[in-house]
């Protein structure tokens, strides 16, 4: 690679040929004017409220800063798009604020732009802009996303209701499970799991499925709704509390892919990562009873397996988690905190 004498870096573009070469070409809406103003103008929607989410991702806590960056690129894009999906919102634009390490690479951000041009092309999202700065300390991508959905119906965490059913999509601890097989933790061998249900638990952490399509039934049916990304258990205790109510979880109905099943059963403390481990990006769902039918023949019309896992209840704030017997069952039950 090339170097620099004078400061021994690697030869690069700076910050204005590095916005107009990799990100001007990912802007091509009217309102970003080519990121060559100081700020974006999005269109307003006659009868839509905006909704707008932030999170980011920094390396060495929620990716290794040896990831491919199309990768990386691709997962904060999309902890942010089931953000919007979990609220019913649909997606249209993004802003990316990148604070790059000292020994940034032009590859790198080729790879890297490479992977949000594929997500926006899957999405149908644009980039309206952003910042580019530097950080000694190392890479942090944060990412705003906005969708939009008709005026007044965003669900909340809020509005659940006693008895409503709660239901969640897809799968649980498949990402929990596959970091620890990404890091090489000693556990995963105590989970006999051929290679191929390790690399399919892998790619769960590398690159979440956001239930994007899910967001039409989403505001159809749920009087509240949240992703799940800290851990079913405390994620549902979030939305317990938003609500002023309290929950029981069937432990033996949260559904579970073939390699974290087998996990489970082979021992190891599979369990409780699988509930409380996080990065799981599925929706989780407050139905009123008389909805079921039409809600979970909404989801199935968009792909999107969805499973009753418990219901809320009047009973004091917190979460019961219990068995096939009606046997409470003890569990760690934590939320991931930064903190
Ligand atoms: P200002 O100094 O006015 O904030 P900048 O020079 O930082 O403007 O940015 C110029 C333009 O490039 C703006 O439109 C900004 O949104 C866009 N921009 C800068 N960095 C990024 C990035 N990482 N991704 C997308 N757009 C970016
Ligand atoms: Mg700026």
């Amino acid at each position: 690679m090339a170097q620099n004498p004078q400061t021994a870096e690697p030869s690069r573009p700076g910050e204005f040929d590095l916005i107009a070469d990799y990100f001007a070409p990912l802007a091509s809406r009217p309102g970003a004017f080519g990121l060559l103003d100081d700020a974006a103008c999005l269109p307003a929607r006659p009868g839509t409220d905006v909704v707008v989410t932030k999170d980011s991702l920094a390396a060495n806590v929620h990716f290794l800063a040896t990831d491919p960056p199309d990768l990386i690129a691709r997962k904060a894009l999309r902890v942010n798009l089931s953000d919007l999906a979990a609220k019913g919102a649909e997606p249209f634009a993004y802003f990316l604020s990148l604070a790059l390490p000292p020994d940034w690479t032009e590859a790198w951000i080729a790879d890297f732009t490479r992977g949000l041009r594929e997500d926006q092309e899957m999405y149908g999202i644009d980039l309206y802009g952003g910042d580019t700065l530097k950080s000694p300390g190392g890479l942090v991508v944060s990412i705003t996303a906005v969708g939009h959905l008709p005026t007044g119906t965003m669900v909340t965490r809020l509005g659940g209701r006693s008895d409503d059913l709660l239901f969640v999509t897809g799968t649980i601890g498949d990402a929990a499970l596959g970091l620890k097989v990404h890091t090489g933790d000693p556990k995963v061998a105590e989970w006999h799991l051929a290679a191929s249900q390790q690399a399919e638990l892998r790619d769960r952490y590398l690159l979440p499925r956001p239930r994007v399509a899910l967001c039409e039934a989403v505001r159809a049916h749920a009087s509240a709704a949240m992703d799940v990304s800290d851990g079913l258990l405390g994620d549902l205790g979030k939305l317990c509390r938003a609500s002023g109510l309290g929950a029981v979880l069937q432990s033996d109905r949260v559904p579970f892919s073939a390699p974290v099943a087998s996990a489970i059963e082979s021992g190891g403390a599979a369990l409780d990562l699988a509930l409380d481990g996080g990065d799981d990006y599925e929706v989780l769902l407050a139905i009123p009873p008389g909805r079921q039918a039409d809600f979970e023949a909404d989801a199935a019309k968009v792909g999107i397996s969805t499973t009753r896992i418990g219901s809320l209840t009047k009973f004091a704030p917190g979460v019961s988690v219990i068995d096939a017997g009606g046997e409470t069952v003890p569990m760690r039950s934590r939320s991931f905190e930064h903190f």
